[in-house]
């Protein structure tokens, strides 16, 4: 190769050395005092014509970049781009000044250096505005931000499924936010890969930049959208390195505030193109370690920048360049527009109401630009706005949505799935539209198939707003503004082993309480039709029902022709850690299984499950019909969030995580006296605070915890008799680092207590 770069370029090589290279080969030649850089490619036609663009607008920066861009060499024959035969292959080759300078990603990286960066690449792309170039102009590919979408079949590459669905979930955001805006976004030429192996420094000072082949036409904010994303990856305070680059930039080029806006959301396009396109060179070239140097950053960024409000950075981003901030209507403003319409029936969390305006996976951002870590809602079991789930609905609402009248493939597909989940007994399903119209339809269901009026209910238990759903819930038919008890209603004891008067959770506890339950049910006025719990009693303060309680009662039920109803609610899918379903910690098959909130992620989708004699009994009734049970797009999104579950081992997650939450939380327990319980199983735990050495709740305690943790941005929410359990429920995707921050904060507030 010597021979032939001498005989090209008519200089004397005296050495030669490979540096690492993107996709395609670069050699470092050492000539007399100069040093060059010397880059080979394959040749393809495409290659060549974007080189000798390349090469124009390299040229033509000269005047004013001299020394601190490559300069391009010609050939003896005045060629810059020059193809030869090189190892019996036909390759474009082509000759660059070495630039002197300490590569960005090597310095020490203080905030004077991304002053400078932002200085210059403000200067260089005022220089670019001037060009002209119709080869650049008609580039597309995948490392230029608008065409964000030609990753998209890399997103495959990605190992893991919970990464894949951060990915997917910022492509979303990015049809959203962004392309609405992209036709009208100032353009120009910009170098597109300020990463920190192109920058080139001197002390505190940027000195080169080098690799012009990403070269785009493009928005200018991609411009900084690049340089800030590889300038931050790897930073604890990453708005803070962003906004100095900002600032010099602005400085120069006045930014404009459109542009602003979309950068939280161009700089996750640009970390998700890198681990796009990482994972997809570690399959196609697995020995290329420089293809994946940035994957560590951009994973461990792409996961923080959730726990970042858009809105957040947009407002720090918008301060450092002195626009004024943006106007969002305080919280009594807003409260007292909610109250015009809306009755105070309504409650509303915390002492100082949270005015939501978007949520990400396990994150929830207000409109003030803050970012809550929702350690409290189950109902977005498998994350906020999870791109599966959203773009299941999307699809189907915009092709047919209509009712149960019509024959549809996805409503058989996701009975299939769903009951799938269940025993064989368990092997006919009702969809409705929430747990209540759930749990009303089956106590509907189980007076018709057993012709009995009076329902067993659980003390404290809770399953629904509506009348039969009030009637059946201790909850609100016991609450002092409540309707009282029904005639018909029996209700028997919480089995609680903490309170409770048996305490012996080996299955003594269980059988004690179940004695009991069972004398009611044998001195019942009237037969029972129906026995109804949920295997966690939420309201109750996340009580599990004693061990061995379930597999005692529900014979006794069936003995006087019964059916037994377990509310899976809130206990349902995998959320439990060791099973899918809440009763089989109880060694139990019910008879009837009701289903709501986490089933359709956020959407409204509820159902009954059923034996097959429940349900051939119920269709000799009257007709059954709900105008949006069991509709295409609930279908749709239920189906997706099964595929979810599946796909990202939720169910183990919330096992192995929940596991260690609840360890911590007993660690905690043995520090702080007022920790007088820690129950619960998988992500569905309470935490009961009481008066030291005592079972008393100490609500104030409780509500003092849950308030300061609101302040401190972490979500948990309080329930029991006593209001005084700290309940904590989170999005199945919450992981170990989320449940030590919860607990962290819980116990510096009870040290400060
Ligand atoms: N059952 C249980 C156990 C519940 O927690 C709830 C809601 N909190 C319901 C039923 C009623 O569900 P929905 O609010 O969706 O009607």
């Amino acid at each position: 190769m010597k021979k032939q770069i001498q005989d090209l370029y008519g200089f004397q090589v005296s050495s030669i050395k490979k540096l690492v290279g993107y996709d395609n080969a670069n050699y470092l030649l050492e000539c007399d005092n100069e040093r060059f850089v010397f880059k080979t490619y394959p040749f393809t036609k495409d290659t060549y014509t974007l080189l000798n663009a390349e090469t124009e607008i390299l040229n033509s920066l000269q005047d004013s970049f001299r020394g601190s861009i490559p300069k391009p060499i010609s050939t003896i024959s005045g060629e810059y781009i020059t193809v030869v035969e090189l190892e019996n292959r036909k390759t474009i080759c082509r000759m660059l000044t070495f630039l002197e300078g300490d590569f960005l990603g090597e310095s020490s990286g203080n905030l004077k250096i991304y002053t400078s960066l932002g200085t210059f690449l403000a200067k260089l792309d005022n220089e670019l505005r001037s060009l002209n170039n119709y080869i650049i102009k008609a580039r597309k590919w995948e490392w230029d931000l608008q065409y964000l979408h030609l990753n998209k079949p890399m997103i495959d590459a990605i190992p893991h499924a919970s990464d894949r669905s951060i990915v997917r979930y910022f492509f979303l955001q990015f049809d959203q936010m962004v392309v609405p805006h992209l036709p009208f976004l100032r353009k120009s030429i910009i170098h597109n890969d300020a990463n920190e192996w192109n920058v080139l420094t001197n002390g505190d000072k940027i000195c080169g930049l080098i690799d012009f082949g990403d070269l785009a036409y493009a928005p200018v904010i991609n411009e900084l959208a690049v340089a800030i994303t590889y300038a931050i990856y790897d930073k604890e305070d990453p708005l803070l390195w962003a906004a100095h680059i900002l600032k010099a930039y602005h400085k120069i080029t006045p930014l404009e505030e459109i542009e602003i806006h979309l950068l939280y959301y161009l700089i996750a396009a640009r970390l998700c193109i890198s681990v796009c396109n990482s994972a997809q060179s570690r399959l196609d070239q697995p020995n290329n370690k420089y293809a994946s140097v940035s994957e560590k950053p951009a994973w461990k960024m792409l996961r923080k920048w959730l726990s970042i409000n858009p809105t957040g950075a947009e407002n720090y981003f918008r301060r450092a360049l002195k626009f004024p901030d943006q106007k969002t209507p305080s919280i009594q403003t807003q409260l007292k527009k909610r109250n015009i319409n809306l009755s105070k029936a309504l409650s509303i969390s915390y002492q100082k109401p949270i005015y939501m305006e978007k949520a990400a996976f396990q994150y929830m951002y207000d409109a003030y630009g803050n970012a809550f870590l929702d350690a409290y809602n189950n109902i977005p079991h498998v994350g906020h706005s999870h791109p599966k789930v959203v773009e299941a609905g999307q699809k189907q609402l915009s092709r047919l949505n209509t009712n149960t009248r019509y024959i549809y493939d996805l409503l058989s597909d996701y009975a299939e799935k769903l009951l799938e989940k269940f025993p064989s007994s368990l092997n006919k399903v009702f969809f409705v539209n929430s747990g209540s119209a759930a749990s009303d339809l089956a106590i509907r269901m189980a007076k018709h198939f057993t012709g009995k009026e009076s329902l067993m209910v659980m003390e404290h238990g809770y399953h629904g707003n509506t009348q039969i759903g009030i009637d059946i819930s201790d909850y609100k038919f016991s609450n002092p503004k409540g309707q009282g008890q029904k005639q018909h209603i029996i209700k028997t004891a919480l089995p609680d082993t903490y309170h409770g008067r048996f305490t012996k959770n080996d299955g003594s506890a269980g059988a004690a309480y179940a004695a009991e339950a069972i004398h009611q049910i044998d001195n019942a006025k009237s037969q029972i039709a129906a026995f109804i719990s949920e295997p966690i009693v939420g309201c109750g303060g996340q009580v599990p029902l004693a061990m061995g309680y379930l597999e005692k009662i529900y014979p006794a039920i069936r003995k006087q022709k019964g059916l037994t109803i377990s509310d899976e609610v809130q206990t349902g899918f995998g959320r439990v850690g060791d099973h899918f379903w809440g009763y089989e910690a109880q060694n139990v098959i019910p008879d009837m299984v009701i289903l709501g909130k986490p089933m359709g992620n956020g959407h409204p989708i509820g159902a009954v499950v059923c034996t097959e004699e429940i349900a051939e009994s119920f269709s000799r009734g009257v007709e059954f019909f709900s105008s949006f049970g069991g509709n295409p797009v609930s279908c749709a999104i239920g189906l997706a969030v099964l595929d979810v579950i599946e796909e990202e081992q939720l169910q183990q997650q919330a096992k192995t995580v929940g596991d260690y939450y609840k360890s911590l939380f007993t660690d905690l327990k043995n520090d702080h006296p007022c920790i007088g319980d820690v129950r619960g199983s998988g992500l569905f735990l309470g935490v009961e605070v009481v008066k030291p050495g005592s079972h008393i709740a100490d609500t104030q305690l409780a509500q003092k915890i849950k308030n300061e943790l609101r302040a401190q941005f972490v979500l948990v929410s309080t329930d029991g008799p006593g209001d005084n359990v700290i309940k904590t429920k989170p999005p199945l995707i919450f992981n170990k680092d989320n449940a030590l921050e919860v607990v962290e904060k819980m116990d510096s507030i009870l040290r400060s207590h």
